[in-house]
């Protein structure tokens, strides 16, 4: 696959900067240029999987770990009061660059960032109906 015009391959593999927090073989994490917060690190494999249901476990769990340990730093560095961890998967989902991350985003009480929570109920018998496809899919995945 051609990932040359890929930013996160790009930055990645050393060919434009960024402010690095971490980096290993597998999984690099630096500031975004156009955060939420202070602080909002983004988390990347260094492999090009385009959503992170793409990436291989062991990617995954690094993944995991290193996204957690920037957390437990950023809050520390910016005394901020709590964390998202968000992925943005397919453009439906708000993905722009199409190389799987992990937002690592500090929080202060009251700060007002996704406020709007569009929930609702399900009608009589969706859930459960819901319920049983998908475990029956997770099943097949993990089996
Ligand atoms: P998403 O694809 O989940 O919507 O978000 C992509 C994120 O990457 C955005 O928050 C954006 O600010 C960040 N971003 C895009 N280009 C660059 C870049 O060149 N450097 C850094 N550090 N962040 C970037
Ligand atoms: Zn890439």
């Amino acid at each position: 696959m051609d990932t040359s015009g890929c930013i996160f391959c790009r930055i990645a593999n050393g060919q434009i900067g960024a402010a690095k927090v971490f980096e290993d073989k597998d999984v690099v994490a630096f500031l975004d240029i156009a955060p939420v917060s202070d602080g909002h690190c983004l988390v990347v494999p260094k492999g090009h999987y385009p959503t992170l249901d793409q990436c291989p476990p062991e990617a995954l769990a690094r993944i995991g770990q290193v996204a957690v340990a920037v957390a437990r730093a950023a809050i520390a560095v910016t005394g901020a009061d709590g964390y998202n961890l968000l992925c943005n998967n397919g453009r439906a989902a708000g993905q722009v660059i199409a190389h799987a991350h992990v937002h690592v985003i500090p929080r202060r009480l009251n700060d007002g960032l996704f406020d709007k929570w569009p929930s609702y109920q399900y009608p009589a018998g969706l859930i459960e109906q819901l319920a049983g496809k998908i475990r029956q899919k997770v099943k097949d995945d993990l089996d």
